[in-house]
This record gives C-alpha cells, structure tokens and sequence, in this order.
C-alpha cells in the first residue's frame, strides 16, 4: 500500500499533458507559432527592402503564409489537446478562462482536466 501511494504522489507531480502524453502537441504548436514569427518578420524585412533578393518572394506571400501558420497553429493547439476521458478540449477550455499572459504556463502545469477532472492514468494503474 505505502509503494502505491508514493507512486502516485510522484505521477501527480507531472501536468496533465505529461500524464496524457500530449505535450508533443505543445512543441509542435509552439514550433509554428516560431515558424509564423519568422515568416512576418521576413515580411516587415519586404516591405522596408522589396529591391534586394529579387529571387525571393514579395511581401504578400510572406504575409499571408505567416498569418496562415499561426492560425493554424491556434486551431491546432485549440483541437487536438483533448482530455481521453471525457473528450473536452482542455486547450480551448484554458484558453477561454486564461488571460493572454498566463494560459500557456496554465495549460503547461495544469495537473486535472478542467471537465472532469481527470488526472491522467495514474488512478488506473
Ligand atoms: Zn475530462
């Protein structure tokens, strides 16, 4: 009994999305967003310097493929974090609740989905 309890103490300690392995989907989401970052400063470059590098693709493109990027980045993060209980977006439900600033970390630490309640599958094992 006592080796039971100490395990789950120790898987408590890590998020939901450890706990549910969805913390890929975070990197991936993340590594857009990085992604959609560079494709809008390459446009503000284009827009100040549209004469060198007559090769490489105006403003308009850099435009609308970094705009594209981060949004589908957003709905990537917004459906694909789910809980495996009960089916909630667990994103979009943080998102919703959190100010810009902090839902990222909220999202990244929080321990339960914010449906039911579910840990992960610790209590299963
Ligand atoms: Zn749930």
């Amino acid at each position: 009994m006592r080796s039971a309890s100490r395990s789950m103490k120790e898987a408590s300690k890590k998020s939901f999305l450890d706990q549910t392995r969805q913390r890929w989907k975070v990197t991936v989401f993340l590594a857009l967003i990085l992604l959609g970052g560079v494709l809008l400063a390459l446009m503000i470059w284009r827009v100040n310097d549209s004469t060198s590098l007559p090769w490489a693709p105006g403003e308009v493109f850099f435009s609308l493929t970094g705009t594209s990027v981060v949004l589908i980045s957003v709905l990537w993060l917004w459906f694909s974090v789910r809980c495996p209980r009960c089916g909630v977006k667990v994103a979009s439900a943080v998102l919703t609740k959190e100010p810009v600033t902090t839902w990222l970390r909220r999202l990244l630490e929080c321990r339960e989905c914010p449906g039911c309640g579910f840990a992960g599958d610790q209590s299963r094992r």
